[in-house]
């Protein structure tokens, strides 16, 4: 029996490998240290095996506390169309080191060009080709941060040379390469910690603009997580024009003025940054659920991908994604406390614009 049960996870373990879609709705894979499950076909980075832990079903994995993959929806019966984007993203991810078409890809998940540009988009937010950049430039970043040098790291995430990457993640990252890896070296970063109705406020600039609004309970864990998303830049506490702008969103935040001109220095993607703007015109009082978001921005299918892009917004208040709640009227999901957001709404909806 034992023998058994360990030779069939060895073969969930090579479909898992394999991404074999065929394979998807007989088991799910569960991630220890991550406390997600998935299907076997998803396309994100594959863990460490020992890490892993494979269930008949969803619900034998949710029994044990793992949560189910926003990525590739282990829960939801899928549809064919979802299968074919799902295997085109597989697919693009082996090939980051070549241009992949629209009309090879389409030959390889057996739909036309056309339906699979508009079909890829709706589903993932994005097109093929901005979702082969993307990966290229997330795993140049991971080989960054495991410390290769730049012209290895850019050769191995697929760009033909170091300086295409530079112009590229210039447009994305805000920082050059050789800059992240080093964790911001090279960058002055200035922060200011102000008391507001939400908590501590810690607002944080570069010379380009504000960088970060988070929200906590006390200025020492605001500082050091700030300090752990950029070990190596300069941070000091800032004065002048730093104070001005916390004191813009303080004011916004009790309800008097707005924060259409204060300076923001934000990296996102072409989406997240559509999400982000179309977030800032909500006004105070309202909510939007993740799916009118994403109806908003033409892409009905795309409310995950709009869960996401609120999720990472290092923008509090600036970018009001405290405005988007689940469209059954929960609360979702908040980076800085769902109780906070609870708050915050609760101000809003007294005093609204
Ligand atoms: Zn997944």
């Amino acid at each position: 029996m034992l023998l058994r049960l360990s030779t069939d996870d060895e073969s969930r373990w090579a479909a898992v490998q394999n991404r074999d879609t065929s394979a998807d709705g007989h088991f799910v894979y569960a991630v220890a240290s991550t406390r997600i499950y998935c299907r076997p076909s998803c396309p994100s980075r594959r863990p460490h095996r020992r890490h892993v832990r494979f269930f008949l079903s969803p619900e034998d994995a949710e029994a044990e506390g793992y949560r189910a993959c926003r990525r590739c929806g282990p829960r939801e019966p899928e549809t064919a169309a979802g299968r074919r984007i799902r295997e085109a993203q597989t697919y693009l991810e082996q090939h980051l080191d070549e241009t992949v078409t629209l009309e090879r890809l389409g030959r390889e998940v057996r739909m036309s060009p056309y339906h699979l540009q508009r079909t890829f988009k709706r589903l993932t937010g994005t097109t093929p080709r901005g979702y082969a950049s993307a990966r290229r430039l997330e795993q140049m970043k991971s080989r960054l941060k495991e410390g290769k040098s730049v012209s290895r790291a850019t050769y191995d995430a697929g760009y033909s040379s170091p300086s295409r990457a530079y112009d590229h993640s210039r447009a994305r990252l805000g920082m050059t390469p050789a800059t992240y890896r080093r964790g911001g070296q090279g960058v002055r970063i200035a922060y200011t910690v102000v008391p507001s109705e939400a908590g501590k406020l810690l607002v944080a600039g570069t010379e380009r603009g504000i960088c970060a609004v988070t929200l906590g309970d006390d200025a020492v864990g605001l500082e050091a997580a700030l300090r752990a998303e950029y070990p190596a830049a300069e941070i000091e506490r800032g004065n002048g024009e730093l104070e001005e702008w916390a004191r813009a969103v303080v004011d916004y935040l009790e309800g008097a003025g707005g924060t259409e001109r204060l300076p923001l220095d934000v990296r996102g993607t072409a989406f997240q940054r559509k999400v982000w703007e179309t977030l800032q015109r909500i006004p105070r009082g309202s909510t939007r659920s993740y799916a009118e978001i994403a109806r908003e921005l033409g892409q009905p299918a795309a409310a995950r991908a709009v869960a996401q892009a609120c999720a990472s917004n290092r923008l509090a208040l600036v970018i009001p994604c405290h405005r988007v709640v689940r469209e059954d009227g929960g609360l979702g999901g908040y980076r800085w406390g769902i109780e906070r957001k609870r708050v915050l709404l609760e101000r809003e909806r007294r005093r609204p614009a």
